[in-house]
């Protein structure tokens, strides 16, 4: 039996004049994260597409798990195509949809008929379909309100296409139709979850990650890379810049107060991040700090760390319980790799008492205690870049 993948476009269909631009980023990402599974062809319809494979062991599963990574689709489901003739349509949802409809009690036919020439209207498909599910199944009941599966029949132009509850898709909006930003990428929880949801929105994801070799080792960064490569299944291709930041954080040590160590070392973060960002065309930076959370996130720390960035910071899990992040990184698949326990740059110096009420004018004179102008430079020309390509 021919299959084919149904694509429901998500927030996308909300745009005006410059909907064709955002089809045509979403086209672009979905062929190229299927291109790998072999050859199939992609229809655009209103607010939808099909995709169909052009050969017969094609890996649909895989295909529908790769779709549902994609921004900018609302739903994902893989229906039977057939031809337009009641018989076949109501055989075919009885035999290519029987396991599902053994397993529930309740459903219902939904009918749309974008071919109006097609003999029977909406309201009868739903009838004659339903009917005759009834009669082949005794475990089943319509119910029309609350329906543990909708068995929905589209006639188009093309033939009749069938299918069950589709699943949910990722929702947001293409990568690539929203700017770029760089992310400040740690191997912590935080930080994928703040890059996940920025890609989400449409924006095309740099990366940026400080290591102080000896104090962190090579697997640190590894792990670093690896959460990088889960967070691609999201966003596409991703480039990460790894900038060493010992010596600064040496410096710092040796030169300014120990209290305020940690906020004078996220400040130096932002100027290097700000200078390799905008190198690479980055509108902005993306971190995952969350308000409260460390000694270095309270309202005035931030303030403080945020006046070093000459590019809007973007914090988008400033108001979220760490309960809130956890379940998000469960369900994007980085938590497991994110709790494994390798040193970062910013816990191998923490003081023993950090200020968590700095104050600009104290930073800045700390600050001036010691050159560090030209350090940030070398730390910028310094920085390394690795390439993060999905798994797939
Ligand atoms: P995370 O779980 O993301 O590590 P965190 O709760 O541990 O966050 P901090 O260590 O204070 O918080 O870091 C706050 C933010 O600073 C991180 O979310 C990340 O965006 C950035 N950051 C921290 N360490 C690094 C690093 N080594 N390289 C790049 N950015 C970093
Ligand atoms: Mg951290």
């Amino acid at each position: 039996m021919r299959e084919v993948l149904l694509l429901k476009n998500g927030e996308i269909v909300l745009k005006g004049l410059n909907r064709p631009t955002f089809e045509s980023i979403l086209v672009g990402n979905i062929k190229r994260r299927l291109e790998s599974l072999g050859a199939s062809t992609l229809t655009r319809a209103q607010s939808a597409m099909f995709i169909e494979p052009q050969n017969d062991d094609y890996d649909i599963d895989e295909a529908l798990s790769r779709l549902q990574k994609i921004f900018g689709l609302a739903a994902v489901s893989r229906a039977a195509v057939v031809e337009k003739d009641m018989q076949i349509i109501k055989e075919t949802a009885a035999s290519y949809l029987h396991e599902t409809l053994e397993g529930v009690s309740s459903f219902k036919v939904d009918a749309k008929r974008s071919d109006k020439k097609f003999a029977f209207t909406s309201p009868q498909i739903c009838t004659d379909v339903g009917a005759y599910l009834l009669d082949e199944f005794s475990n089943l009941h319509v119910d029309v309100h609350n329906p543990e599966v909708i068995i929905s029949v589209e006639i188009r132009d093309f033939g009749a296409y069938i299918h069950g509850n589709a699943m949910p898709g990722a929702g947001g909006m293409p990568v690539g139709s929203n700017g770029r930003a760089a992310v400040l990428i740690s191997g912590g929880i935080d930080s994928p979850v703040a890059a996940y949801m920025l890609a989400k929105r449409g924006v095309t994801i740099n990366a940026i990650h400080f290591e102080s070799p000896p104090y962190t080792s090579e697997r640190a960064r590894l792990k670093v890379m690896e959460l990088l490569k889960i967070v691609s299944e999201y966003s596409g291709r991703v480039v990460c810049h790894v900038v060493p930041f010992t010596r600064i954080q040496e410096e710092i040590r040796k030169n300014c107060p120990e209290e305020l160590f940690t906020v004078i070392m996220r400040r130096f973060m932002m100027k290097v991040a700000c200078e390799i960002a905008k190198k690479r065309g980055c509108q902005a930076l993306i971190t995952g700090e969350s308000i409260g959370q460390v000694a270095s996130q309270t309202i005035e720390a931030i303030s403080c760390t945020e006046e070093a960035s000459s590019l809007p910071v973007f914090r988008p899990l400033i108001g979220m319980d760490k309960e809130e992040i956890i379940h998000i990184a469960r369900k994007i698949g980085t938590f497991e790799t994110s709790i494994q326990p390798y040193e970062d740059c910013c816990t191998v110096f923490t003081p023993r008492h950090p200020r968590t009420k700095p104050e600009l004018k104290f930073l800045l004179a700390a600050e001036s205690a010691f050159d560090f102008a030209p350090l940030l430079e070398e730390a910028v020309a310094n920085a390394e870049l690795v390439d993060i390509k999905p798994i797939f």
